[in-house]
């Protein structure tokens, strides 16, 4: 796993490296003559003159007609045939190394997380008229007679954020919109935070959603599902779909869970709504077909099931967005 220690020791290797490549790539044992900044053969590709070792911008750079351009780490893979960790080691040896103190975290252990969930789902409410969540979808052309279950209102949801020892502090206190996420056996593995504020998201855009990582499959069940069932990314899209088709949907939470998604056998019809995420990097179309593509093989053990992707049409929309625009135009025209 590429954490975020192993990304900081690799940042502290290339620190300590800097204008230092010659010298480290000679004691690890690399030919002198390679290093001589002369034109030669490649010493990972062959050939006769296509290979320069420039060390250009003292990070041990060569480039190469052949294979490429690189660094000093790439070259000292590819000539000792050395894989990442053993480079590193190495390296390490040579510049010395700073034992990263492990981060000091006040997060509670996955039972205190539990618990945690437990005790923010109980202090909300079910939505109800004019309330704060009410306000957000009906902004957002999402009226429901009734609400799921599995949505509440919370009046003040502390808001944190890590200080600079790295420990979480709460920042400030807003409504929000939470949404129970239920894994395969219906147990409630987390809670999904929207953070809201005058009838809107209070972030556009909020990497701490979920309460805790590891949803792993789960889903937030917005409807019971039947034989036919529809999937979305979003929350609010997942709405707008059950509006608009009055299908049983659920949510995903997020395109990387929507790949690992767990759904009944009982599910014959999967109707996946994707993100168009053309401007980005595709990757809400590209979750979604590999959902569809593994609901599609498990269809030897599961027995025959049908399933249909469905992509806006305009890069950066989802079908949320055309939910909305739909409303907006009846309302004007009104
Ligand atoms: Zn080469």
């Amino acid at each position: 796993m590429q954490s975020y220690e192993f990304e900081a020791r690799v940042a502290e290797v290339k620190c300590r490296a800097h204008g230092r490549w010659t010298e480290i790539l000679g004691a690890l044992g690399v030919d002198e003559k390679i290093l001589n900044k002369r034109n030669q053969p490649c010493p990972l590709c062959g050939g006769t003159d296509r290979f320069q070792y420039t060390d250009k911008f003292g990070e041990g750079n060569y480039h190469c007609r052949g294979c490429g351009a690189g660094g000093g780490l790439k070259l000292l893979q590819g000539i000792k045939g050395w894989d990442f960790g053993t480079v590193l080691k190495r390296i390490e040896e040579r510049v010395g190394r700073v034992v990263p103190l492990p981060i000091r975290s006040n997060e509670p252990s996955p039972d205190g997380m539990k618990k945690l969930a437990k005790r923010i789902w109980n202090e909300a409410k079910r939505i109800s008229e004019g309330d704060e969540v009410d306000r957000y979808l009906r902004n957002r052309g999402l009226i429901l007679t009734e609400y799921p279950k599995v949505l509440r209102f919370h009046p003040a949801l502390g808001y944190y954020d890590r200080d600079a020892e790295g420990k979480s502090r709460k920042i400030a206190e807003y409504p929000a919109m939470l949404a129970c996420v239920q894994g395969a056996d219906s147990g409630v593995i987390t809670l999904h935070r929207t953070y809201l504020k005058d009838g809107r998201k209070a972030f556009e855009r909020d990497a701490k959603k979920v309460l805790s990582a590891g949803i792993n499959g789960a889903a937030v069940r917005l409807f019971d599902a039947a034989d036919e069932l529809a999937i979305a990314e979003g929350i609010e899209t997942a709405l707008a779909i059950h509006l608009s088709t009055g299908k049983p949907v659920w949510s995903a939470i997020s395109a990387g869970n929507m790949a690992k998604l767990w759904l009944p056998v009982t599910v014959r019809r999967v109707c996946i709504y994707a993100d168009n995420d053309a401007n980005m990097e595709y990757d809400g179309q590209a979750r979604a077909f590999e959902l569809a593509r593994r609901l599609k093989k498990e269809q030897r053990t599961s027995g025959p099931r049908q399933v249909e992707v469905f992509v806006p049409k305009h890069a950066g929309t989802d079908w949320a967005d055309i939910w909305r625009s739909r409303v907006d135009n009846v309302r004007e025209a009104a």
